[in-house]
């Protein structure tokens, strides 16, 4: 992940940075891809509000093909 890399461990993050943190509210995807079989995967949990998660939280999806689980953990531009 290149947010990593960007902002190193020391933080530093800038005022002028507007990009969200850990904890703000992001976009979330409905679906996803599944890696596995490459179709889509759909958003299992729950958020509040609809379609929002806060960075760092992590939310999970299941496929409808091959019924794999995937939990993602949402970074700052959401998933
Ligand atoms: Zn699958």
């Amino acid at each position: 992940m290149t947010t990593a890399d960007r902002w190193g461990a020391g933080g530093g993050r800038s005022d002028a940075d507007d990009r969200p943190v850990v904890g703000d509210q992001v976009p979330i995807a409905e679906r996803i891809i599944c890696v596995d079989c490459g179709d889509e995967a759909g958003l299992i949990s729950h958020t509040d509000p609809p379609g929002m998660a806060p960075v760092g939280s992590i939310v999970a999806y299941r496929c409808r093909s091959c019924l794999e689980r995937w939990d993602i953990e949402v970074d700052s531009d959401g998933i």
